[in-house]
């Protein structure tokens, strides 16, 4: 089973942890445009100059930048088994630019899954966002701490907050997110590939939800 997955939902609403779990129980590479600008960032490249005003601004990168990385991204060989897009598209003309890739690879969509979190919960996840800069590993002060305060479990690596998980930048992402992201809900409703899932609760429940959202949609795909 090959799955093409699309992670929807506001920033926080835990896309990157879900799709982490996803993508090793079913051996597929999670793409994750929000890691790609960051690895830019940090390796000082073209790329990363080009998007680091946005990022810092919680405003979206142009879309021709993001559909350059996804073209490349997807031709690369680890994406035969099928992918995860977490955090992309978010805008029609992303959408409509994955689509045409998809169709070249003929490869369908198996589901978008849209993960849904009230605002006031948001901005409570985001602000205790933890990474690891060395490995990219995500905690939470609360939800998913480190076994030591402050240091990655994998590398003891000194844990980080992103530049744009601050209160203000989140609000302001919340606010793009609405305008911009948010209609492509309808956009993936008229191509009957959405499941709506409860993004409340603990992370194993969610996962239990995203799992049973894909399963039925991969067998509705496969029958
Ligand atoms: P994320 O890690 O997915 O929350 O993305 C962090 C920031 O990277 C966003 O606030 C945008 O500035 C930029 N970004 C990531 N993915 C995209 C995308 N698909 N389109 C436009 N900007 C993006």
């Amino acid at each position: 089973m090959s799955y093409q997955l699309i992670f929807l939902g506001p920033p926080g609403a835990g896309k990157g942890t879900q799709a982490e779990s996803v993508c090793r129980d079913r051996g597929i590479p999670q793409i994750s445009t929000g890691d790609i600008l960051r690895g830019a960032i940090k390796a000082g490249t073209e790329l990363g100059r080009k998007a680091k005003a946005y990022m810092d601004e919680g405003l979206l990168a142009p879309d021709d930048l993001i559909i350059g990385i996804m073209e490349e991204r997807l031709r690369q060989s680890d994406c035969e088994a099928g992918f995860l897009l977490d955090g992309v598209p978010r805008t029609v003309p992303q959408a409509e630019a994955v689509e045409a890739m998809l169709e070249n690879l003929g490869r369908p969509l198996t589901a978008v899954v849209s993960i849904d979190v009230p605002d006031e919960d948001i901005i409570a996840r985001i602000t205790g966002r933890r990474s690891c800069p060395k490995d990219g590993m995500v905690y939470h002060v609360q939800y998913k701490a480190p076994r030591t305060e402050g240091r990655c479990d994998l590398c003891g690596t000194e844990l980080v907050q992103r530049a744009d998980d601050t209160r203000e930048t989140v609000e302001n992402r919340l606010r793009v997110y609405k305008e911009q992201t948010a209609p492509l809900i309808d956009f993936y409703s008229e191509r009957e590939v959405l499941a709506m899932v409860d993004g409340r609760g603990s992370i194993d429940e969610i996962a239990a939800r995203v799992a049973d959202a894909i399963d039925r949609a991969a067998s509705r795909q496969g029958s």
